[in-house]
């Protein structure tokens, strides 16, 4: 049998893989292999399959055995594509060795370059290239990412000392140098010299003169690290299964840093920030692309001066842009070195893109012709968590221009992440995780020399992200625009230390904790708060801003427009009366959730009353008032949907959130006026309240149990609810009420809450001399409701998943009470994540999936939606299409999300 394939070559125009195979080859190789084959100039390697780090994780840590002659066959075909020979003391060819998942993962992995140097290789280096600066100054990097990477001499706490940057300090102290380019070669061998004295100290061993030791060496630790803490974070957070495994692409090192001549940089054939169309990106003569990357050097503008400083380079680099993005039909983020006036492609990918830029760049190429509408609405390409961005607060303009006035502006970096934020000063990631830790509400701008992938947690907390050094495109920069943060970065103004926990420019110093702002659409840093105001997208429409006058909104609502062709499943919203006109600005269809007892909230004595009262007639009295609001509230509701389906449900808390000792400890004249009301003493209010007391409140008497009950509330409430459909219908306005029962769990509870509402209906209909088409339903929240779903659906009209309620019942997880160990469940990957945020589809799922097939086999017409929390977030809308729901219903800010979220289910299932 033949072997498996586990080493895929690519080079001179030809590879064994291709862009399909990014399962098998990760998401790099995968791309090096087509850009290969498009006759694109990739430096010649080989990329090791996804399969050998499964292989090397289920067999400790050792690889399969017929990788070797593998490895060393592709290494052959290396050398003959570049004509040169791994470790020759002549002619020597160095590799590079990377990381590749399946999915990009900027930064989360590890990287060595200059493989294959050693005292002989140094030697050979200096003749061919004629430049020893570079020679050594190559070979002081390999051994430093060896020690870093291989050796794990990498600090990885802030306070543990790095002793490779250590000595890189001392030695340009030493002579007043900025960077390493601008030490002697003397310099830089004496620093040879030191490193190896840093392995052989640190890790108690000798630096590999061996190449292939080297090699082995750093495929072993890119493949170990797929497994780092920070790749696993990472990977949590983005819902990347840890069991897909990275590939390693070995591959034929080019010099950036050979001389003038050459440069090193990273682009995007797009503005991946705002979506304007035209290449963009960093670049840095003489230099490696870690340079770039690690943004210790503030690299140049690609589109600003590169025409200038290397014209044919950028003619090169401008029409390779192009065939990327005809080959590939999206934007593309690029890696790119430039030998000696050659460009030399070393990666391609598709590039992550803010919500804004997601937006403007899908329908852009549908306007350009690159690609139809349908697959504008890929999830891929517009996350539709994403739109948040486009609907988040920006500064507010007013209080801005009084900053500036003020002379609060104090410096500009470069917007690398859009969105307003402001808070209080942070320097250490690990801080800014701790103070958030301990009080959620703690608004955070997390302000560094330069941001690395470490910092994730603590840019996780931050509202906003400032550094002072490192470019756009920067590992970090990436990272906080996927995760919609304000980032403002290589603010270069900003002198920062750490030590003593200030951030000084000019003569104004600001400390840890001062309060700070910045803009990342425009890259402007302030002191001080800034307010904040609404979205533009939320102004026009709110009706502040007119469509024409926002770009951003008519890409918005071209977006949408799409998205609604495409979608199946119709998006409503939870919303009671003040939230109804923008839903429908959101795109609501109908109100999916009507919350009764928020509106009760505004009514408090009267609910008070109804409550305190222990006698039938008593609490029919407080009813009768309580009527009127209720009325007045629904038909507000009723007219601003218009014929659109409102669902309204029944009382559905406990009593005591309205009447407790909290209650009366807050307001010390509710015992005594109570008391007035009803013609008793204080005590026995008190006992009336204490006998509210529940231990276990979410599990007590609620739902319909207090319908079932106390019956005069449903009449109560059917009757208000009727009546205002009634007078509407009198004004020619015809509305669908659909009547919803909380909580049940029995057959025998739908039946005895629907006998009240039907009972209540004919008397009302028969009052007003007209008819109302209503529906009744009820929640299914309750895992026997589920599971009986069938028998309900004899006399439920409609279902509403409460998955909220469902969550917190089938998992036996209190919804207010998990935070203590929801944390640490999600990061030992004991939950794959907050199942109160994405619907537990194995679980409380199958409990929807047999409610939905029971549900319809008594009933085919049965209405099915989704009311809980879930009904907003992408991941559950998949599943909710998945199984045949009719709606999602979600918090109106969620709308368009949710409305994006349908579509794409629908697109992606064809
Ligand atoms: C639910 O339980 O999912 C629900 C929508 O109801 P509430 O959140 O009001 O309990
Ligand atoms: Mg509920």
């Amino acid at each position: 049998m033949a072997d498996t394939k586990y080493v895929y070559t690519f080079g001179d125009g030809k590879a064994d893989g291709n862009t399909t195979q990014k399962a098998l080859l990760g998401g790099k190789g995968a791309n090096l292999a087509e850009m290969s084959r498009i006759g694109l100039p990739v430096p010649a390697g080989f990329t090791i399959t996804t399969e050998v780090c499964t292989a090397f994780y289920k067999n400790d840590r050792t690889f399969p055995a017929e990788l070797a002659d593998q490895v060393n066959a592709a290494i052959k075909n290396a050398e003959d594509v570049m004509g040169k020979k791994y470790g020759d003391p002549e002619n020597p060819l160095l590799l590079s060795c990377r990381s590749g998942a399946r999915e990009s993962m900027p930064g989360m992995m590890d990287t060595v370059l200059n493989i294959g140097i050693n005292e002989e290789v140094v030697q050979a280096l200096i003749k061919q290239s004629g430049n020893e600066h570079f020679a050594w100054d190559s070979y002081r990097r390999l051994i430093q990412m060896y020690g870093d990477v291989v050796l794990g001499l990498k600090p990885e706490d802030k306070n543990d000392p790095d002793h490779f940057e250590d000595i890189l300090e001392k030695a340009r102290e030493a002579v007043g140098a900025e960077h390493e380019s601008d030490l002697s070669v003397e310099a830089l061998r004496q620093i040879v010299v030191d490193f190896k004295a840093v392995i052989k100290n640190e890790a108690g061993i000798d630096f590999p003169e061996d190449p292939m030791e080297q090699l082995w060496g750093c495929i072993g630790a890119v493949f170990g690290s797929w497994m780092n803490d920070r790749a696993m974070v990472y990977r949590r957070q983005y819902g990347i299964p840890h069991s897909w495994g990275t590939a390693t692409n070995v591959q034929a090192m080019v010099f950036g840093n050979l001389g003038d001549e050459c440069a090193t940089g990273v682009g995007l054939t797009r503005n991946c920030s705002d979506g304007t169309p035209g290449f963009c990106g960093d670049y840095l003569i003489n230099a490696q692309g870690e340079d770039v990357v690690a943004g210790t050097r503030t690299p140049k503008r690609v589109e600003e001066t590169l025409h200038i400083d290397k014209p044919e380079a950028f003619e090169q680099l401008t029409n390779i842009g192009k065939t990327l993005e005809q080959h590939y039909k999206d934007v593309q983020d690029i890696e790119f070195t430039v030998e000696n006036g050659k460009v030399w492609m070393l990666q391609t990918r598709n590039a992550k893109r803010t919500g804004f830029a997601a937006v403007r760049i899908a329908v852009d190429l549908v306007n350009e012709g690159l690609i139809d509408s349908k697959t504008a609405l890929e999830k891929r390409r517009i996350p539709a968590d994403d739109l948040n961005q486009l609907l988040q607060p920006i500064f507010d303009a007013a209080d801005k221009k009084k900053a500036e006035g003020d002379n609060r502006l104090l410096a500009k970096g470069i917007n690398a992440g859009p969105g307003a934020a402001t808070g209080q000063i942070v320097f250490h990631a690990s801080d800014a995780e701790e103070k958030w830790n301990a009080d959620n509400d703690l608004q955070l701008v997390l302000v560094r020399k330069e941001t690395s992938p470490e910092d994730l947690r603590g840019m996780k907390v931050a509202n906003g992200i400032l550094t002072a050094f490192g470019g756009a495109s920067s590992h970090a920069a990436l990272v906080s625009r996927q995760m919609g943060k304000t980032c403002v970065c290589g603010c270069d103004a900003l002198n920062i230390d750490y030590e003593a926990g200030t951030v000084t420019v000019g003569d104004i110093v600001l400390k840890e904790g001062d309060w700070m702002s910045i803009d990342g659409f425009s890259g402007e840093v302030f002191t001080g708060k800034i307010e904040t105001s609404p979205s533009e997208v939320m102004e026009v429409l709110t009706g502040n801003k007119k469509p024409e006058e926002s770009e951003v909104f008519q890409r918005y609502a071209q977006l949408m427009a799409w998205a609604d062709e495409h979608r199946t499943l119709n998006v409503r919203a939870n919303t009671e009366s003040h939230d109804a006109e923008v839903s429908i600005q959101l795109g609501a269809e109908g109100v999916g959730l009507c919350r009764t007892e928020h509106m009760f909230f505004d009514h408090l004595d009267e609910m008070r009353e109804m409550i305190f009262a222990t006698a039938k007639a008593d609490r029919e009295a407080a009813l009768a008032k309580l009527i009127n609001f209720q009325r007045d509230d629904f038909t507000h509701l009723f007219r601003t949907m218009g014929d659109k389906a409102v669902t309204v449900r029944l009382l559905d808390p406990p009593l005591h959130e309205f009447l407790s000792e909290h209650h009366m400890h807050e307001d010390p004249a509710l015992a005594g006026k109570l008391a007035s009301t009803f013609g008793v003493t204080e005590d026995d209010v008190k006992r009336r309240v204490a006998e509210l007391v529940e231990s276990n409140p979410m599990l007590g008497h609620r739902g319909c149990r207090l319908g079932i009950v106390y019956p005069e509330i449903t009449a109560m409430q059917a009757r208000a609810i009727l009546e205002a459909a009634c007078a509407l219908k009198k004004e020619g306005i015809e509305c669908h009420p659909e009547i919803m029962i909380p909580l049940a769990g029995y057959k025998a509870e739908v039946d005895n809450q629907t006998a009240i509402i039907k009972d209540t209906a004919a008397k009302v209909f028969e009052e007003q001399g007209l008819t109302i088409d209503f529906m009744t339903g009820t929640m299914i929240e309750i895992p026997r409701a589920a599971l009986t779903a069938g028998e309900i659906a004899e006399t439920a009209e409609f279902f509403s998943f409460g998955t909220n309620d469902l969550t917190q019942t089938g998992l036996g997880i209190s919804r207010d009470d998990y935070k203590g160990f929801i944390g640490y469940y999600t990061e030992n990957d004991i939950m794959p994540a907050d199942p109160f945020q994405t619907v537990d589809q194995t679980g409380i799922g199958r409990l929807m999936k047999i409610a939905v097939a029971d549900g319809r086999e008594t009933r085919p017409e049965l209405k099915i939606g989704i009311c809980g929390e879930h009904g907003g977030d992408p991941k559950s809308v998949y599943f909710c299409h998945e199984i045949g729901l009719n709606y999602v219903s979600c918090s109106p800010r969620r709308i368009p999300i949710a409305r994006l979220a349908a579509a794409q289910a629908a697109v992606e299932a064809g």
